[in-house]
């Protein structure tokens, strides 16, 4: 029996929560029944914010200001110059606020420190290369359709939209939506997760310090129910872009296609790592361990199926098993922290029934499996679970946690097949020293991103999202901000043309 983790009370635990307002229409306010949502860190357990908790009127009130927004203010009409330059701004002032934005994230989500520095300034990142795609984004012309025929494909910004995040990379999501969108000159409401709002509200003033217009960016806190759902109802919102579970994704789906809304669905993942005996079996071993315990498992990307060939089953799961064990698990704001809390005492207790009912059907704990005894908090020991068949549920569904299943396979059709038998298709990583096994393998996988030799990398200029039921378009890459512009087609005709049809 491990010693309970110590879970050191950092200062904000005597402090009061920081309080947060909506940003609705360029100013902070006050949800008119005076509602709160508090947030409590989850690894530590105080009371870390509270924001106003907004409900149908605040839905209404920051729709319409994002619509007054895009109708008759400045953002849609400037010079895509004038637009990158707010965005390059809004770029500095997250970098200059990084460490600040970095804690927020960690207090209320649970993750390491060091890890959530990463993500803010990966978001940096991305900001400014939304910025760069600002002003590449330009419509086509056709002087192909004869003499007197002109014809021109505006882009032109789809209008309002409503962005929708969760919990598990509070700043980084939304910073692969709405810089892009605002690109485009849309205006937007925004959701954050109501477990992880605070740094959204950040990026707010950040937004207005930039120099974005009032009622460009509104950002609401609240539940799916009261919030999101009249966020993807709303007449005067033209695209919803949302990330989360695929079960909430279906839902905003099938709301929007009342008034056929345009929808971005960056959804769940079950992904698979397949290892072949001719791989770099230390680098595998080390990218397996990262790719199933990075954020808790709390990763849409997690490699959370490992799928080892047979041969080499035993020597690399060793190498796994030695890792994960030295994986340093604890207070999410120690910078050596690598898997820190999990989000909520009830999501903990539903990863760890996964891994009771994969002991139940067969499946044996190879590695951790269990709760971590702390002062304070909520924490689950990186799991490796062996002998699981593509029947179970910790095979098949979407784990969530800091849990690895391990299949194994002889062939390579019978890997593809595993890797493939799910109803998920967002990533997978393929290990193997043979160009033909890896080209094999990244063609055959049907997911978004395959990754050969290395193991949830990211980067703004490549796409993402998911094949299957892990999502609907892409994010990120040189087409993001065209994702929010419609094509207009104008065709110019020169002189008067005669003849139509009985004339
Ligand atoms: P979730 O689906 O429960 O919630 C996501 C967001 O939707 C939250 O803001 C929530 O309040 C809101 N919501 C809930 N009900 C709603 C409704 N009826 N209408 C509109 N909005 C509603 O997801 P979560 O638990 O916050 O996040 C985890 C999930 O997100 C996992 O499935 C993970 O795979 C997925 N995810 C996917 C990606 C990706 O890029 N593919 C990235 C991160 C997370």
């Amino acid at each position: 029996m491990n010693a309970p983790l110590k879970i050191a009370m950092p200062a904000e635990a005597s402090q009061a929560p920081k309080a947060y307002k909506l940003l609705i229409d360029g100013m902070h306010v006050d949800a008119r029944d005076g509602r709160m949502i508090e947030r409590s860190s989850p690894g530590h357990g105080f009371a870390v914010s509270r924001y106003a908790q907004a409900g149908a009127a605040e839905v209404e009130a920051a729709i319409e200001a994002a619509h007054k927004a895009f109708e008759t203010g400045p953002w849609q009409r400037m010079k895509a110059s004038e637009r990158a330059a707010v965005l390059l701004k809004a770029a500095d002032l997250i970098e200059t606020r990084l460490e600040e934005i970095a804690r927020l994230d960690a207090l209320e989500s649970g993750k390491p420190i060091a890890q959530a520095r990463g993500e803010i300034g990966g978001a940096v990142d991305i900001w400014r290369y939304a910025a760069s795609l600002a002003r590449t984004l330009h419509g086509e012309s056709y002087a192909n359709l004869g003499d007197a025929m002109l014809g021109v494909v505006l882009r032109e910004p789809i209008g309002v939209v409503s962005i929708i995040t969760p919990w598990n990379f509070p700043f980084l999501i939304v910073s692969q939506k709405l810089p892009f969108a605002l690109a485009a000159g849309c205006t937007a409401v925004v959701k954050p997760s109501e477990m992880t709002s605070a740094s959204t509200f950040v990026l707010g003033d950040i937004l207005l310090e930039a120099g974005l217009p009032a009622g460009v960016v509104n950002i609401l806190a609240g539940l799916g129910a009261d919030v999101g759902a009249p966020m993807v109802s709303h007449p005067l919102v033209e695209m919803v872009s949302f990330t989360g579970s695929t079960r909430v994704g279906k839902m905003t789906m099938a709301a929007a296609s009342n008034s056929l809304k345009k929808v971005s669905m960056e959804l769940g993942g079950k992904n698979g790592q397949i290892v072949f005996p001719d791989a770099d079996l230390e680098a595998a071993a080390d990218a397996a361990v990262f790719g199933g315990f990075f954020n808790a498992g709390e990763c849409c990307n997690a490699g959370s199926r490992l799928i080892v060939h047979e041969a080499v089953a035993d020597d690399f799961l060793g190498a796994v098993k030695a890792l994960a064990e030295k994986v340093r698990v604890g207070d999410p704001l120690d910078d050596r922290t690598k898997v820190g809390a999990m989000i909520s005492a009830d999501h903990m207790a539903k990863v760890a029934g996964y891994v009771a009912a994969a002991k139940t059907d067969g499946g044996s704990v190879f590695s951790g499996g269990g709760l971590l005894a702390s002062n304070a908090g909520q924490y689950l020991d990186p799991t490796i679970v062996r002998n699981v068949t593509e029947d179970m549920a910790i095979a098949r569904e979407e784990v969530f946690g800091p849990v690895l299943s391990v299949l194994t396979f002889e062939t390579i059709e019978r890997a593809l097949h595993i890797a493939n038998n799910t109803p998920y298709g967002l990533s997978a990583g393929v290990w193997s020293a043979s160009i033909d096994t890896c080209m094999s393998v990244a063609r055959g996988v049907r997911s978004g991103t395959v990754w050969v030799n290395t193991f949830m990398e990211g980067y703004p200029e490549l796409p993402f999202g998911g094949y299957k039921q892990s999502g609907l378009g892409r994010e990120l890459g040189k087409r993001a901000v065209e994702d929010y512009t419609e094509e207009k087609t104008i065709q110019f005709h020169r002189g008067q043309r005669t003849g139509w049809w009985v004339g």
